[in-house]
């Protein structure tokens, strides 16, 4: 079983070598060269409706699974703590699914994000939301509203 490491970076270089999973917080980006060798790179980008990252300090994983239907290699395979675990190939009608579903999740996710103030997780964001969240709190609290 392939086996990738993970780089946290801040930029991404130009060049990229097999094997390395590059990952740029700041840009909300992880890259990596397929990893049947063919060379193409292979771009997930990290937010709710596209690819969520875990890292547990020491390994990574990459949720959903990679599908590079659009390489002649059409690899499909997921990435879970920094293993490569081998997918089956999809026919026209899965790949068809898959891009609908994940067409369909997007929808549902801006349609909920126009209607609902939930702030969700942004990279480099969060922390001055929440800071803003709680001086509010803390000046309702005074004038004694909750
Ligand atoms: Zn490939």
């Amino acid at each position: 079983m392939e086996t990738l490491e993970n780089k946290f970076l801040e930029v991404i270089p130009d060049k990229l070598e097999n094997g390395i999973l590059y990952i740029s917080m700041g840009r909300s980006v992880a890259i990596h060269l397929c990893v049947c060798g063919c060379g193409n790179e292979v771009v997930t980008p990290l937010s709710p409706t596209d690819w969520q990252l875990k890292f547990d300090g020491k390994v990574v994983s990459l949720s959903p699974s990679i599908g590079n239907w659009n390489f002649k290699c059409r690899s499909h395979y997921w990435i879970t703590q920094n293993k490569v675990r081998w997918s089956g190939d999809w026919d026209e009608k899965q790949i068809e699914f898959g891009r609908n579903s994940d067409k369909k999740r997007k929808k549902e996710y801006f349609d909920k994000r126009s209607i609902d103030p939930v702030v969700y997780a942004i990279p480099g964001k969060v922390d001055e939301d929440l800071q803003k969240v709680s001086i509010l709190k803390r000046v309702l609290l005074f004038f004694g509203i909750r």
